[in-house]
């Protein structure tokens, strides 16, 4: 059994899709980044390649690296669950909690859950997603921006 922890955050401006958990949802803000900026998703890749000994996200997708710009996170995650698995990890749990004012997540979360699952190649109840605000306080709490802490549990695989 092996733990990873991930941390992200990202600014919330306008002009940009608002993207998490590999959804697309409906705000006047998006958040700002290289790729798509889905905050939860990076959170999650490096929650995984923390807990299978590979490094974080910015060493596997640099954000210098003109091949990332824009891209889906979706599809960053899915290569990231290539890795965990080729290292011969399988995923015991995910249990995420964002942190944002706003938009209120509790009608898209069930989305979010069935979306990761399914781009991970796990079960739904595998993943856990919470939503909490940050009383108002510092950058998260005036509404400038959301980030993501995750937790993972990866389970080894018994070597053929
Ligand atoms: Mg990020």
């Amino acid at each position: 059994m092996k733990v990873g922890i991930g941390y992200d955050i990202h600014r919330l401006l306008e002009g940009r899709k608002l993207i998490l958990g590999g959804v697309e949802i409906d705000y006047p803000l998006g958040l700002l980044g290289h790729s798509d900026a889905d905050v939860l998703i990076h959170s999650i890749c490096d929650g995984l390649l923390g807990a299978a000994g590979l490094g974080d996200i910015g060493r596997h997708f640099p954000d210098t690296d003109e091949r990332y710009r824009g891209i889906s996170s979706a599809v960053l995650l899915q290569e990231v669950a290539v890795k965990v698995s080729e290292a011969g990890f399988s995923i015991g749990n995910i249990d995420a909690t964002v942190i944002l004012e706003l938009p209120k997540l509790a009608s898209v979360i069930p989305q979010m859950e069935e979306e990761l699952a399914a781009l991970l190649g796990i079960g739904r109840d595998r993943i856990n997603i919470k939503a909490t605000t940050n009383e108002g306080l510092d950058s998260i709490g005036r509404g400038e921006a959301i980030a993501a802490w995750v937790v993972v549990g990866l389970s080894g695989r018994e070597k053929e």
